[in-house]
């Protein structure tokens, strides 16, 4: 049950790092509408001040301890959410240390403060990019760790601390939410992906219909799925959002420290994608047949009923359909925005 429907003497307070990003903008939404008092620590880097839509905004950064400590400190929070992180896996390969100064070190700096202020909730975002390239699909929480690239051992190595600090910490408990692909945006389009240079399927198949880019490329087509492209688990912002907030109760309703996967169990093929994306915006884009991209498993799906019985996560919107509307409904508020601020 989310606390908006309990009835609660004052809001429980939520310190949101990267609140103002993608995934941490549609949780800051998903907090405020149900009555958490939110604080987002955001160094605008990638994020947007208008993504906001709740709370408060401290514009700083993980590294600038000062700043964090007394931020912590003023506002008491009863818990941290941590999604400021860098994501770009290519950009990983190419600068390896500035994925773990920024994603394990700033953590774990987030963590010693995090102690220090005595806050007794956590919850982090992580990452299917843990798993590497799985043998089995779906994949379970107890596949292997074997990430393929810095940014997914940044963010494997982040989990480590926090298990470590929870087996010895009594009053310290987290959950760490393992994404798989998250797509998709507010049903009222007023936040949604907005990075430059995006390079996931989805957003470039509809800037590509928007007329951004000239071709779709599609990376690999001999990959042993039934289509010969790769299959990902596409789950839609909001649902991710929610399954935020079930972590929030049960960490708060004193469950202890959990890991769970988050998608919905089953995937779609590259060409089923941007067949999807072709219907929803009416645009017959170009698309063609590339190389493989480097690193790319066949097929990563979640398999997460470990969620769904635990915290009782029941998703919304499993529907691709619904899933690349609400992207290509805000891909042209975005298209506005920008030309309107140009
Ligand atoms: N992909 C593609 N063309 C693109 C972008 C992505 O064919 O322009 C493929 C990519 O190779 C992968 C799938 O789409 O098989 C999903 O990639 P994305 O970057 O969206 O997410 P990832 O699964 O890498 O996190």
């Amino acid at each position: 049950m989310n606390l908006s429907q309990n009835s609660r003497k004052s809001a429980p307070r939520i310190f949101v790092t990267g609140g103002a990003g993608y995934i941490g903008s549609h949780v800051v939404k998903a907090l405020g509408e149900a009555g958490y008092e939110v604080l987002v620590y955001d160094n605008l880097s990638s994020g947007n001040r208008w993504a906001i839509l709740y709370g408060d905004l401290v514009e700083g950064d993980l590294a600038d301890r000062v700043l964090l400590e007394k931020t912590l400190a003023d506002f008491r929070p009863d818990a941290v959410m941590h999604f400021a992180a860098f994501i770009e896996v290519n950009e990983s390969v190419r600068q390896p240390l500035k994925y773990y100064r920024n994603n394990t070190l700033n953590a774990l700096k987030l963590l010693e403060t995090v102690r220090q202020v005595e806050i007794p909730y956590f919850i982090f975002s992580s990452t299917a990019a843990v798993y590497g390239t799985p043998e089995t699909i779906p994949v379970t929480e107890q596949t292997p760790l074997q990430p393929i690239n810095p940014y997914g051992a940044s963010k494997m190595m982040s989990e480590r601390l926090l298990a470590d600090l929870a087996a010895v910490e009594s009053n310290f408990n987290y959950v760490a939410l393992r994404y798989f692909n998250v797509a998709g945006a507010d049903s009222r389009f007023r936040i949604g992906q907005a990075y430059e240079n995006a390079t996931h399927l989805i957003t470039r198949a509809l800037k590509t219909a928007h007329g951004e880019y000239a071709k779709l490329q599609i990376f690999g087509t001999d990959y042993p799925t039934p289509d010969g492209t790769c299959i990902r688990d596409y789950i839609h912002v909001d649902d991710l959002a929610e399954a935020h907030l079930v972590a929030l109760d049960h960490l708060m309703a004193g469950g202890g420290s959990e890991i769970f996967n988050c998608g919905y169990g089953h995937g779609y093929s590259v060409r089923e994608v941007v067949e999807m994306a072709r219907k929803v915006t009416g645009m017959d884009f170009t698309v063609e047949e590339a190389p493989r991209r480097e690193g790319d498993p066949a097929a990563l799906t979640a398999d997460s009923r470990r969620i769904r019985r635990k915290l009782g996560w029941q998703p919304r919107y499993d529907d691709l359909e619904f899933i690349i509307h609400t992207a290509w409904e805000w891909e042209k508020v975005l298209k506005a925005k920008k030309y309107r601020n140009s």
